[in-house]
């Protein structure tokens, strides 16, 4: 029995896999994709992270004769491949600006030879007339385009020199394409087949479900805190948190250093070599958590990352789900926890204020994404696997694999209210996307409604009595559950799909999910710390009124007001941590030395002797410190002022506000140091005004500015009225 070619190459291949790479069978598409290449077609892959895409062109580079050419975007990337192929004994190489003379000459004649294997380039060293020149000498076997994403404008890593690379390939010669990437939505797909005028390449697509991964989004409010307690839930487990901006990379290292964690900083601003240092030490477990940018993690390939923490909202849910994908790469464990608030998105908006209209406007439509996800009540692996073009049912989402599946959320009749958006989407000709219709919903008067006479439409303003959230969510929830497609390569243009259509036809019981509301979540939450109510708190709600009775007992024998001794959420702090050494308790939010060593000692005697009566374990490792390198700015306030060096100067002299000025002063204050600010009140605010003010907050049952400010009539300014709670503060309390 003979065996078909196609039988001889299989077995090849297999072989192959085990021989260098010691691999014994594929993983999902991988072979498939390798056959087509090998037969000259050009070849689309689209794999999650971490699903083996890079072994889709380098094993058949080593079968083919001649050598591949890689193009890929980062050159530390390459490096990385060239070492791991190198180690497996294949000649692979990389044709980048770092090479001297002499190493690109030895390059080049090792391609020119066929000896190499595969060429790893970046665009823009193959637009050099020399290397076109030279590679057109050489037996070229297809050229492999990784991270292909970043062709397009609409992937989250756009980079313009890939977009000469259709240009570059041609004068190669007639070369098989094999492009690859991790993002998946249908308009950068689309984008890239476009762009290498390759709509004829076989596509494989993977599911981009990743089972293990377990999402959580919560709101952004004592994050530090709640950070620590969940890397101290996950001791000794490597983890990636990722933050914006470099600043925020650096202090949120040092903090969790401060607090015991082994944590290193990455981003691109440092140090070629401390770089590196800090990746390796991830790498090699010498710290277990990396703080970085978005510049770490693409290429990196540690298999047992256990959470990736999004401290700050990403710009996009691509980006999202290729952070979160670098979690639990070896199955197992893998928790992905971002921390959300609306603020952030805010400044992601204002981030974009400068980019050309175009740009301006998909980053918009992409945080919008962003934003839905974050809010949504739905499951978010149904939310995001629709994001990426795939259809899941949340049952699978087992067992609790979200948070919104693990707590199930209330849910609302949504039948009618359903017709009504979908009957917007179709009176407008289907041409709008989820702001417009829910626009027309409510009846908003806005250019576009005009100029499209919108407003002489039945349905405008036929649910006028709901908000532009609730719109936002029956529109949404509509989409995610197919009654809409959303065309995202339009600006996310909703169409009416048949279920749709049928469903307005025979309508039937819908009841949809509600969102989270974070910004009330935290409302509620202030207003709860107002008014020292407990409920649903995590501290020790009877250690707490113990606390607060002593406060006032002592206010009463001192005639002090008693947020002068200590704050409420201080004491709501001493009952979360039970601090009961007096270095313990200067850890709290609001205290410090100062204070403990004043007001310290009969609250410490009380909580010691509560949590002996308790049987209470004591979690020193909730203590959240602050990183000194914060304090620095304080030590130059307190030195200044110490001077009596002008408010105002200080300001210029760290480029500061002077909001921030007064929140530094505040800060310093509350944990328990004076500050004689007396020159510069004396200067500013005259004697009788001052003493007015003063007379106030002595009398006062708190020292919030909002009621300061309406209870003396608005007669002063706030900044008047903080300065005199700092003299205040610091002659009482200190
Ligand atoms: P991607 O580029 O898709 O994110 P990589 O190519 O970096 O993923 O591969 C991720 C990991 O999977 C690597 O450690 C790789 O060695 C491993 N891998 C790839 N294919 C196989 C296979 N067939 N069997 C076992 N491990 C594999
Ligand atoms: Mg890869
Ligand atoms: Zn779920």
């Amino acid at each position: 029995m003979s065996e078909t070619l196609a039988e001889v190459v299989s077995s090849h291949l297999k072989a192959k896999l085990k021989e260098v790479f010691g691999f014994s069978a594929f993983r999902g598409n991988q072979e498939a994709v390798m056959n087509s290449i090998l037969e000259g077609k050009n070849t689309f892959v689209i794999m999650p992270t971490g699903a083996g895409k890079s072994l889709c062109y380098q094993l058949p580079a080593i079968v083919s004769d001649g050598t591949a050419i890689v193009i890929s975007p980062l050159i530390a990337l390459m490096k990385n491949q060239v070492d791991q192929l190198n180690a497996f004994g294949i000649n692979a190489q990389f044709l980048n600006s770092t090479l001297n003379k002499s190493e690109m000459n030895r390059v080049k004649k090792e391609v020119l030879s066929g000896e190499c294997k595969l060429l790893y380039v970046a665009p823009e060293s193959l637009t050099k007339d020399e290397n076109i020149l030279f590679l057109n000498n050489a037996k070229l076997s297809f050229v492999a385009i990784d991270e292909a994403h970043c062709i397009s404008e609409w992937g989250h890593d756009f980079r313009p020199e890939y977009r000469r690379i259709k240009y570059i390939i041609d004068q190669l010669g007639n070369l098989p394409i094999i492009a690859l990437t991790a993002t998946a939505t249908p308009k950068v797909q689309e984008d890239i087949l476009k762009n290498l005028e390759i709509e004829d390449a076989n596509i494989y697509r993977s599911s981009f479900n990743r089972k293990n991964l377990y999402y959580e989004v919560k709101p952004k409010v004592n994050v530090n805190k709640a950070l620590i307690k969940f890397i101290k839930n996950h001791k000794g487990k490597s983890g990636i948190i990722y933050c914006l901006s470099r600043k925020k990379v650096e202090e949120l290292a040092e903090f969790l250093r401060v607090n015991d964690i082994k944590a290193l900083p990455y981003h691109a601003g440092l140090d070629s070599h401390v770089r590196e240092n800090n990746q390796d030490a991830f790498l090699n477990e010498q710290a277990d958590v990396i703080v970085a940018t978005i510049a770490f993690g693409m290429g990196i390939d540690k298999p047992d990352v256990r959470f990736v923490i999004h401290y700050d909202a990403p710009k996009s849910l691509e980006g999202y789900y290729q952070e979160t994908g670098r979690a639990g790469r070896d199955g197992l464990e893998g928790n992905c926890v971002m921390f959300f608030s609306e603020n952030d998105i805010i400044k992601l908006e204002k981030f974009n204020k400068d980019k050309a209209v175009t740009e301006r406007e998909n980053a918009k439509y992409l945080l919008e994404e962003m934003t839905a996800f974050a809010e949504t009540g739905l499951c978010r692996r149904k939310f995001i696997l629709n994001y990426f073009g795939e259809v899941y049912d949340e049952a699978e989402c087992k067992p609790g694999m979200c948070d919104n599946c693990r707590h199930p959320r209330e849910r609302f009749e949504a039948t009618e209210d359903a017709k009504f958006a979908i009957r917007a989407a179709l009176d407008t000709d289907q041409r709008f996307g989820i702001s417009h219709l829910s626009d027309v919903l409510m009846g908003v008067m806005n250019d576009y409604v005009e100029s499209y006479h919108h407003d002489k439409l039945d349905i405008f303003g036929a649910g006028k009595e709901k908000d532009a959230k609730y719109w936002n969510t029956i529109l949404r929830q509509l989409a995610v559950n197919g009654f809409f497609e959303k065309e995202i390569e339009n600006y996310g243009v909703i169409k009416v799909t048949e279920k749709g259509t049928a469903f307005l036809e025979n309508p039937y019981e819908l009841r949809f999910v509600k969102d989270h509301d974070f910004e009330a979540d935290l409302l509620e939450d202030e207003k709860d710390d107002q008014v020292g109510s407990a409920g649903g708190k995590s501290y020790d709600d009877a250690l707490f009124e113990l606390l607060k009775g002593l406060r006032k007992k002592i206010a009463k024998e001192r005639n002090l007001p008693p947020y002068v001794i200590f704050q409420d959420p201080s004491l709501e702090e001493m009952a979360t941590t039970y601090p009961t050494s007096p270095e313990e308790m200067a850890q709290i939010n609001g205290v410090g030395m100062g204070k403990v060593q004043k007001f310290g000692k009969p609250f410490l005697e009380l909580i010691t002797h509560y949590v002996t009566e308790n049987e209470i374990e004591t979690a020193a490792d909730v203590v959240v410190k602050t990183a000194v390198n914060k304090s620095k700015l304080k030590i130059f306030v307190i030195q200044q002022i110490d001077r009596k060096v002008d408010l105002d100067d200080i300001c210029s002299q760290k480029s500061i506000s002077m909001d921030e000025l007064l929140q530094e002063m505040e800060h310093i204050c509350y944990s328990g140091t004076k500050l004689n600010i007396d020159y510069y009140i004396d200067h500013i605010i005259e004697e009788d005004r001052q003493q007015q003010i003063y007379d106030y907050f002595l009398g006062a049952l708190t020292d919030h500015i909002g009621t300061a400010f309406k209870e003396l009539e608005e007669e002063f300014t706030e900044e008047e009225l903080r300065l005199m709670r700092i003299k205040f503060l610091s002659e009482y309390a200190n």
